[in-house]
């Protein structure tokens, strides 16, 4: 069984409160939401980091972008929402399995912390 958190969501060895699923892309709610709204878009194959993506899964980074707002869209964020990537430990990224946090239903701030 793999030791990645997200790899074993996707697998259904781990029990999430899955929002979509397709053959390259699951969404699911985040377990300490930051938000009313608060979920998390993931590739199915296991990719590190934004940092790890290669030139060729542009599409791949498309369809997490465009699934999360989709993903929003369905959830009722039309007054809009924040997507987030962390990135590495200074970034602020914990799971080291390339997420795209959905934030909405709270007025949002910047700088971020
Ligand atoms: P990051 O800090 O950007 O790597 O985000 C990781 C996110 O994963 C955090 O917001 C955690 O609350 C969330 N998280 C960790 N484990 C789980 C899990 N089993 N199910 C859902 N969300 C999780």
């Amino acid at each position: 069984m793999s030791t990645c958190i997200f790899c074993r969501v996707v697998a259904g060895d781990m029990p999430a409160s899955i929002v979509y699923r397709d053959d390259d892309v699951v969404a699911f709610h985040d377990i300490a939401p930051q938000a009313p709204t608060h979920i998390l878009v993931v590739p199915v194959r296991h990719i590190a980091s934004v940092a790890e993506l290669g030139d060729d899964e542009r599409d791949l980074a498309g369809r997490l972008i465009t699934t999360a707002a989709h993903i929003a869209a369905q959830a009722g964020l039309q007054t809009g929402f924040r997507l987030v990537i962390n990135t590495g430990r200074q970034g602020g990224q914990s799971v080291d399995h390339l997420h795209v946090h959905i934030l909405g239903g709270r007025q949002m701030k910047w700088p971020p912390g």
